[in-house]
């Protein structure tokens, strides 16, 4: 424990909340099964960043997280891979249909860097991605949705309109992630967020990224998730 506080220290990182689980050293430590650990490799990952560490384990024991750190700490394969984990371990949603993960993104650009990311592990398993954003033709999206698939990375404004054309159901959604928070915010997606947030089972697992806290993301952590572990890399704003 001391080991453990001394470390963080060190690297300007702050967690809390109850019972958070130990940061890990590598990816090992995570317990992750070998056709992940083939994929991670793959991506030239040959040890976690320093939000991945303290993240990984505590999104893996099924924790809501709260985390702060500046773009390009790899926030990213902190959700992604822990998604894949979650996705794989629900045998019994695999009947239903819709996303298991969504994960929500401001801008089309982040979404489909994400989309990518998501790919190269979920391929492993056989587990399908689909990116939703403006920009592309609805029909297509429509189409795309409505073949299936079990992850759906999307901008809250175009998630909004496949929902209202029934492109899916979100009765198996149970890991929701929020990518770059305060850029949704700044972008006015707020009541977007809350359309979404409200249309998924609140016994899901909920993960909100961000590089800043302002109050009103602040406030909708309070509101949204549960018992979250705050993991904070770095000085922020
Ligand atoms: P953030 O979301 O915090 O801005 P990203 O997840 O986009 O950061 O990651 C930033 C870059 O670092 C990406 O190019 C990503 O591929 C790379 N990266 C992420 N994790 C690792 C790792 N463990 N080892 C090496 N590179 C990594
Ligand atoms: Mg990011």
């Amino acid at each position: 424990e001391q080991e453990v506080a001394e470390y963080r220290k060190t690297l300007a990182i702050r967690v809390s909340g109850f019972d958070v689980p130990r940061p890990v050293k590598t990816f090992e430590d995570s317990g992750f099964a070998p056709e992940l650990m083939r994929a991670i490799a793959k991506q030239g990952y040959e040890k976690p960043t320093t939000i991945q560490c303290q993240a990984l384990p505590i999104v893996l024991s099924g924790r809501d997280v709260i985390g702060i750190a500046k773009t390009g700490s790899g926030k990213t394969a902190s959700f992604v891979l822990p998604m894949i984990v979650h996705i794989m371990d629900q045998p019994e949603l695999q009947k239903e249909e819709g996303p298991i993960g969504v994960i929500c993104a401001p801008t089309r650009e982040l979404a489909h860097q994400i989309f990518l990311e998501a790919k190269k592990f979920a391929k492993a398993y056989g587990i399908r991605a689909s990116a939703v954003y403006g920009g592309m033709s609805k029909l297509d999206q429509f189409k795309e949705l409505k073949a299936g698939c079990e992850i759906v990375i999307a901008t809250p404004g175009r998630l909004i309109d496949m929902l209202k054309m029934k492109a899916l159901t979100m009765t198996r959604a149970t890991y929701l992630v929020l990518d770059e928070a305060d850029r949704m915010f700044d972008l006015g997606f707020e009541p977007q967020i809350r359309s979404i947030v409200g249309q998924i089972r609140p016994d899901r697992q909920t993960l909100l990224f961000s590089a800043t806290m302002p109050r009103k993301v602040e406030k909708l952590a309070r509101e949204i998730l549960s018992d979250p572990v705050r993991v904070t890399v770095g000085e922020v704003g």
